[in-house]
């Protein structure tokens, strides 16, 4: 049995290391999954197992396999769904806290757990964690346990950012537990493979802070991170600067330019999280916890598709002042490492927390301008981006593909919007495309590899779960092959570009724990 269990990880290509557990004991605790009756293989993501060095057919062999001494050992279905701990693994609950819509709450993973570090062929550590794994410490009053549509879902939309271009968490497998989960009725309970740079979130900072007497948490934590994340980025930043830092500094200012390029990506693909809590918000810089999230169809700065958003908080246009609310909340954890004195902490961590706007429109100009096909940017084109967007919104144009048609558009000289705001739009951009050293045929180019022809639309994304949920995994496949070659015009994928029919009921997503 365990030279079996040995041979699991040389024939399955996981190599788990647990660096998170050297972490002081309020940061975890340790928690098996609870096993499943009847795991079932729902997806499997091949290129991704592939790119992490997992070997594709020994994790997939079935009990028909040949070859693999004790298959049963690591057959996918035991492995994803908890039912079998890879060698190697050290399955924790992290906890963490986190502001939910501006209310502080001590939290953790109620219902994922963390099996460990996978650390890939070239070196690279992720955590592999099944999220729907049963009950941990952190469960509160839930069932530790997840449903079907819920987590093909993320595997979809999480899937379609990374093919965008996002940061992004990854979806390796989804598998179907064979026990229901009761929410507003009985449903299929499944777990998702979620992989990520890690799960450090401001949440994790909030916790240290929070249990912290002597500021010793929260520096074990600062220093896990920078050593984990950020060694290579605080040092490219330190060669350009003279003189000596706070690493802690640079820990801040690394993350708040990783989140400001992270919401201006997804500003620029229409993407709309839609429960940026601080419990949600990586510090690596990566989407997390992709739960009432859509994409926009037509343009509407104050969209909102939670259910239980009531007041818009996490709204389109909120999302860079809500990621910089969320930075303030991290920034406070790290006050007693920034000075010994609290004032001058405090006003270290405010003129960091000052970029954040800057650099924020910095990113978002720069991505803009190249979805307008602009290769630089000069002093009037934040306004050119801004009035093609109040035409968008007067016109209730869609935001995907009003972009991408702009590229069809870029030698015609009359748009195909025939109002008069959006043709003297379309003068001003011919003359700025013509106003730079790169050719048309450059810029066109730069369009078609920024604007893409395809996103998860939120009516095919309910096709495909629906379809699922009955049954038939067809549509789901279809819908991932096109999602994953968002900017290419293949004629076979035209259905997936239209927008939504006409419906009197807005599209409405909710938190599907
Ligand atoms: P989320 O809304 O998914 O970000 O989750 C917020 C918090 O609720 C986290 O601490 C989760 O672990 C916890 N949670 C969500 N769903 C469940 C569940 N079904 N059982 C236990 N805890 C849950
Ligand atoms: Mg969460």
């Amino acid at each position: 049995m365990k030279d079996s269990i040995e041979n699991n990880t040389f024939i399955t290509g996981w190599k788990f290391e647990n660096s998170y557990t050297q972490l002081p004991s309020p940061f975890f605790v340790k928690q098996n999954p609870t096993p499943v009756n009847s795991p079932s293989i729902v997806i499997f993501n091949h290129p991704l197992a592939a790119s992490l060095g997992l070997k594709v057919e020994a994790l997939l062999a079935d009990s028909e396999g040949v070859g693999f001494p004790s298959k049963q050992l690591f057959s996918s279905n035991q492995i994803f769904s908890g039912n079998q701990i890879p060698q190697g693994a050290e399955p924790i609950a992290q906890a963490y806290a986190g502001h939910q819509f501006g209310h502080f709450n001590i939290l953790g993973d109620g219902r994922a757990i963390l099996l460990g570090e996978h650390i890939t062929p070239i070196g690279a550590r992720f955590d592999i964690q099944l999220k729907g794994a049963g009950e941990t410490a952190y469960s509160r009053r839930g069932d530790g346990r997840a449903a079907l549509g819920p987590m093909l879902r993320e595997y979809i939309i999480s899937e379609a950012m990374h093919a965008l271009g996002v940061p992004t968490t990854r979806s390796l497998a989804v598998v179907t537990t064979g026990e229901p989960v009761y929410r507003t009725g009985a449903l299929p309970g499944a777990i998702l493979t979620r992989v990520a740079s890690s799960h450090i979130r401001v949440g994790t900072f909030q916790f240290a802070a929070a249990i912290d007497d002597d500021s010793e948490a929260i520096k074990a934590l600062a220093d896990y991170t920078l050593n984990r994340h950020f060694s290579k980025q605080v040092i490219e930043a330190d060669t350009e600067q003279t003189g000596t830092k706070n690493k802690y500094l640079s820990l801040l200012e690394c993350v708040i330019d990783n989140q400001a390029s992270l919401i201006a990506k997804w500003m620029q693909i229409g993407f709309i999280h839609g429960v940026m809590n601080t419990d949600n918000m990586a510090i690596c810089g990566e989407t997390i916890d992709y739960g009432p999230c859509a994409f926009m169809d037509t343009y509407d700065p104050a969209t909102v598709f939670s259910s239980i958003d009531q007041q818009g908080r996490y709204a389109f246009a909120n999302q860079p002042h809500i990621a910089q609310w969320n930075l303030v909340r991290f920034a406070e954890t790290l006050l007693p490492l920034l000075h010994t004195e609290q004032t001058t902490a405090i006003a270290i961590a405010e003129t960091a927390l000052h970029t954040f706007s800057v650099k924020f429109k910095q990113y978002w100009l720069t991505g803009m301008c190249a979805k307008l096909g602009l290769f630089t940017e000069q002093a009037d084109d934040a306004l050119l981006v801004e009035n093609l967007l109040n035409c968008m919104a007067k016109h209730g144009l869609d935001y995907t593909n009003t972009f991408r048609e702009l590229s069809l558009e870029a030698n015609m000289q009359q748009p195909m919007l025939g109002a008069p705001d959006f043709i003297a739009w379309h003068k001003a951009w011919h003359k700025r495309l013509l106003n730079q050293d790169e050719n048309l045929e450059s810029a066109i180019q730069l369009m078609l590899e920024t604007n893409p022809a395809i996103i998860p639309r939120n009516h095919q994304v309910e096709a495909a779960l629906s379809a699922a949920e009955a049954g038939d995994l067809g549509v789901l496949e279809m819908l991932l092959e096109a999602l994953a070659q968002p900017f290419n015009s293949n004629p076979n994928h035209q259905a997936y570009r239209a927008p939504p029919p006409p419906s009197n009921t807005p599209y409405k997503t909710y938190c599907g724990t």
